[in-house]
């Protein structure tokens, strides 16, 4: 079906890496030669929307990307918009979350843009159009958790935030300057990478890869709360109420356990982090299932880093980026997984954890060239057959069916099936349907 604007792909659908609304929309831009306040009042013209509370407020306020993932009015009427008028659902490229299953949360979105360096820099060189994740809009978010360097907010060179509508050049570099934002002027030392377990919210980024793997909106809403009498009748059964009250004060854990107050991203966090219980399952309501976590009945004091993933031997992330960088772009087929992983030396699980956009993108690739192959000899099949039959080049030979299959098979070397329906296809156009 034709769309309104051209079809952009939303970058890292379906992992922890997804991109947010207002990358996209600032992408979108780019991709159509437009600024961004144009493309706003383009799509509000193409896609009439029953709501219409943008009506008039295009003109008169340039959004920032803080106000475009938080789920309200607008950011609904965007999703909606630019899901009908780019063909890609966009749902997944907000902060749902935070709407439906958890209360308003306060301070959960830091203002502008944020990027990790080295994160554009592996998009740049393996070819992958630069994005802001999601998951980097999170103030509990200082660090990327796949490189553990702080995220910066600013163009070292010139100070832009690239928050600007004006759109001069891809997202992976600055808009005002034209520097690449893979590129920290000031450095790093290794003793600047974060190993804190705080600090890299390594409690958010696994909520967000478990919320990739559920379909948006589908957690129950009273997921928290459910959770949080859960855990009230297992300290009562086992007589340490003064555990769940301590999970913050005995009022406000009353007050939950009573529904008489909201819970935000921030209490959830606290309660689930002092409990013992993945965020992801004390939001969806299955605290009570995680029952090895609650088997210990000991309030959690977690050391720092306790929830770091230790890798036993040490991996050369830079030389395996280059196989991987290679293999993709200097081999002409596009190769299984399983192949990329074993020039590059890892295992599958490997590549997709640390790499989910490029796991995805090479099966994906792998997949469609597959099917490609699979209707190119479908059709060379079909040629063969209705040529063995109807030309006269094989005027002398029998026209059976097996006889056809032995000569073809030899000539083409085709897959048995492959051939052997298309025999069979002309075989009865040759019979007039009559076999
Ligand atoms: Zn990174
Ligand atoms: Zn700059």
């Amino acid at each position: 079906m034709p769309t309104a604007l051209f079809s952009v792909k939303l970058m890292g659908r379906g992992t922890a890496e997804i991109e947010s609304l207002p990358s996209y929309i600032h992408r979108c831009s780019i991709a159509h030669g437009s600024n961004v306040g144009s493309l706003l009042q383009t799509v509000e013209r193409l896609i009439p929307n029953t709501h219409l509370c943008l009506k008039g407020k295009l003109k008169a306020k340039n959004f920032k990307p803080h106000d475009l993932v938080r789920p309200g009015k607008l950011v609904d009427e965007l999703v909606y918009s630019f899901s009908e008028a780019t063909g890609e659902p966009l749902d997944s490229s907000v902060l749902w979350i935070l709407n439906t299953v958890l209360g308003r949360s306060q301070g959960e979105v830091v203002k502008g843009f944020r990027w990790c360096p080295e994160c554009f820099g592996e998009m740049q060189r393996l070819g992958f159009e630069s994005y802001f994740k999601l998951i980097w809009h999170m103030s509990s978010v200082a660090a990327c958790h796949i490189h553990r360097t702080p995220l910066i907010q600013r163009c070292e060179a010139c100070d832009c935030d690239q928050t600007s509508y004006k759109k001069v050049t891809d997202i992976g570099y600055c808009q005002e300057c034209g520097e690449s934002l893979s590129i920290r002027i000031s450095g790093i030392d290794s003793d600047q990478l974060i190993s804190s377990w705080e600090d890299l919210g390594n409690d958010v980024v696994q909520l967000f890869h478990e919320l990739s793997l559920v379909d948006a909106r589908s957690l129950p809403e009273d997921g928290p709360y459910k959770s949080v009498n859960d855990l009230l009748d297992y300290y009562w059964r086992i007589d340490r109420e003064d555990i769940f009250y301590g999970a913050l004060t005995r009022d406000q854990m009353i007050a939950l356990s009573c529904r008489d107050k909201s819970i935000s991203m921030l209490t959830a966090r606290r309660i689930a982090f002092r409990l013992g219980v993945p965020l992801f399952a004390f939001i969806a309501g299955e605290a009570s299932q995680t029952s090895g976590v609650l088997d210990h009945g000991l309030f959690c004091t977690l050391p720092e880093g306790y929830l770091d993933v230790k890798h036993k031997a040490r991996k050369d992330h830079v030389d395996i980026l280059k196989k991987l960088e290679c293999a993709i772009n200097e081999i002409e087929i596009p190769i299984t997984a399983k192949k990329l992983c074993q020039l590059a030396g890892v295992s599958t699980g490997y590549l997709a954890y640390r790499y989910p956009q490029i796991y995805k993108d090479v099966v994906q690739r792998r997949k469609n060239y597959d099917e490609e192959e699979h209707l190119k000899a479908i059709y060379r099949a079909q040629a063969a057959a209705l040529e063995y039959f109807f030309q006269e080049r094989y005027a002398d030979q029998p026209k059976s069916r097996r006889q056809a299959y032995k000569q073809l098979r030899e000539e083409t070397g085709l897959p048995k099936w492959t051939l052997k329906n298309a025999i069979q296809i002309a075989y009865e156009a040759l019979n007039g349907n009559n076999v």
